[in-house]
């Protein structure tokens, strides 16, 4: 049921800034602040991700973030 292996595709989304669900830019999606730096993102899907302000980059939120 629950991945937890992102597949090359995901990862290729994602490094592009999209979600792994629908494709949209993750950069026009919602974000909130989180911790230092890093802010929460909700895309419109419903799927969450994690924002790295230092790294500029994107990941899966866990579980416990979501
Ligand atoms: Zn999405």
């Amino acid at each position: 049921m629950f991945k937890n292996i992102v597949s090359p595709i995901q990862a290729w989304l994602l490094s592009q800034g999209k979600c792994v669900g629908c494709g949209k830019l993750l950069s026009k999606a919602d974000h909130q602040y989180f911790q230092s730096d890093l802010e929460k993102v909700s895309c419109k899907c419903g799927r969450v991700y994690i924002y790295d302000i230092k790294t500029k980059k994107y990941r899966r939120a866990m579980l416990n973030e979501a």
